[in-house]
């Protein structure tokens, strides 16, 4: 951590709008400057703690939610399908690999996407970049980006991460409302109703930890979590604004988010994104794709973690399905050589996007295969598989192919909502949930075998 927090403003950025007019600029960094943080220092350390956990293979990470929120998706419904997906993949992974579950959500601020092209080829058009800079509406006067949207994204974070709060402590979390979390369009499928059984048994749980005269409402674990929020760190300047050193400690700390991610194409060793975020204190996810050589990701690690402290720095892999199982060992090991004590996160959405007549999708056998290959090559290395990266949603889309409902080509055009890329909907989540828990188990059964 240091001062030179403004080293970047002097590399290349990459994937920055062309903000038409600096002075609009500056005057949303001086508004966004003087609001208050949307996280605290305090709750980003207790992050890392927990990510520390997970790098030392006493837990694991889940971190999920869209590919782009939008602000026209802020809603009360939305964001509580959202969490309630979560917490049931969450207790689905804490339940089936008795495992304590780390939760992140993409949410309150993932309004900024990475784009493959300035100028949309369809339309003429700048690109849609997120709510954050403009509009998705395929007009001029839409898409030019506006640093004003910086200003709403926050206001519109903190109207979200104003509910997650309540949702996380405030009753809606308690493990006895397990059943309620639910919803009726999943209660039919396989996954919910594997589900059911489960939250019979967890109940059952409950009831006989309460005779044995252990108060459940009394236990914070029972009746609450902490979920914590996380987004990628693209738009610099957005950032910056809500950096800020801690008075107590002098600590600097990103406080837009308690996580925040470089994605896979700003993660240029001498680009503005991994200066700045090596500079701030909070856990950094860096995202590795499959042209990532080992010696380039021992040198990310090395300027996002050169203290080696645990907890700090998760390596989001996505290769693919087809790359995972090559890709990935020869990273593995040369990070562990170098002694890093690394989060390795599998992100399995993002290296399995393919085109379907013009539309973008996944299909789930290849984001099951990309997981499993995932746990294949720890279990080869002897090292642990940390965590789960993915998009998803708390309703019944239809924008990846495949799962327990089949959902087939002729499919997609029912409920294709995604502002970006294609989303898990809540069945297919909840059954990816069931399966990483299975592999967990047995990921963690053998450890002891060897360790006894
Ligand atoms: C994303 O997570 O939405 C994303 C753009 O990922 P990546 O940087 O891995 O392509
Ligand atoms: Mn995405």
């Amino acid at each position: 951590m240091s001062n030179d927090l403004d080293i970047w403003r002097s590399l290349p950025a990459r994937q920055q709008p062309s903000w038409p007019d600096q002075e609009e600029l500056a005057a949303a960094f001086a508004e966004l400057s003087a609001l208050p943080p949307l996280v605290t220092a305090p709750e980003v350390r207790s992050l890392t703690d927990r990510l520390a956990m997970v790098a030392r293979g006493e837990a694991f990470l889940l971190q999920g939610g869209d590919c782009a929120e939008t602000f026209a998706a802020n809603t009360a419904d939305k964001i509580r399908d959202k969490v309630k997906t979560l917490l049931q993949m969450a207790v689905a992974l804490t339940y089936g690999a008795s495992t304590p579950v780390v939760k992140v959500a993409r949410i309150a601020g993932q309004y900024a996407k990475p784009r493959s092209a300035d100028i949309e080829a369809s339309t003429g058009l700048p690109s849609y970049r997120g709510d954050a800079v403009n509009d998705i509406t395929p007009n001029a006067q839409a898409r030019r980006p506006n640093p004003k949207r910086m200003v709403d994204a926050y206001h519109q974070s903190a109207v979200a991460l104003n509910l997650v709060r309540a949702f996380a402590t405030g009753g809606f979390a308690d493990l006895h409302k397990v059943h309620e979390w639910n919803k009726a369009f999943v209660r039919d499928s396989a996954a919910g109703r594997r589900y059911e059984l489960m939250a019979v048994d967890i109940e059952r749980a409950l009831a006989f930890m309460a005779a044995c005269g252990i108060d459940p409402d009394r236990t914070a674990a029972l009746t609450g979590v902490e979920m914590f929020t996380s987004h990628e760190g693209l738009l610099m300047e957005y950032e910056r604004a809500l950096t800020r050193t801690e008075e107590s400690t002098g600590e600097v700390y990103d406080l837009s988010a308690h996580m925040i991610w470089i994605g896979e194409r700003t993660r240029d060793l001498d680009g503005a994104h991994v200066d700045f975020l090596s500079r701030v204190g909070n856990p950094i996810g860096c995202k590795i794709g499959p042209k990532a050589t080992p010696d380039e990701v021992v040198a990310l690690t090395e300027r996002l973690n050169p203290d080696h402290v645990p907890g700090r720095l998760t390596l989001i892999a996505r290769m693919g399905a087809k790359r995972v199982r090559d890709a990935l060992p020869p990273i593995i090991d040369k990070v562990n050589s170098a002694g890093h004590p690394v989060v390795w996160s599998c992100d399995p959405m993002h290296g399995n996007t393919r085109d379907v007549g013009g539309v973008k999708t996944r299909h789930f056998d290849d984001v099951l295969d990309e997981v499993f290959g995932f746990f294949e090559v720890h279990k080869g290395l002897g090292t642990h598989p940390g965590g789960l990266h993915i998009e998803l949603t708390g309703e019944n889309v239809t924008e990846c192919l495949g799962g327990a409902e089949m959902i087939g080509e002729a499919d997609l055009g029912g409920r294709y909502e995604t502002a970006c890329d294609p989303r898990l909907n809540t069945g297919q989540a909840l059954e990816l949930a069931f399966l990483v828990a299975e592999s967990l188990q047995q990921a963690r059964a053998e450890r002891d075998t060897h360790t006894r």
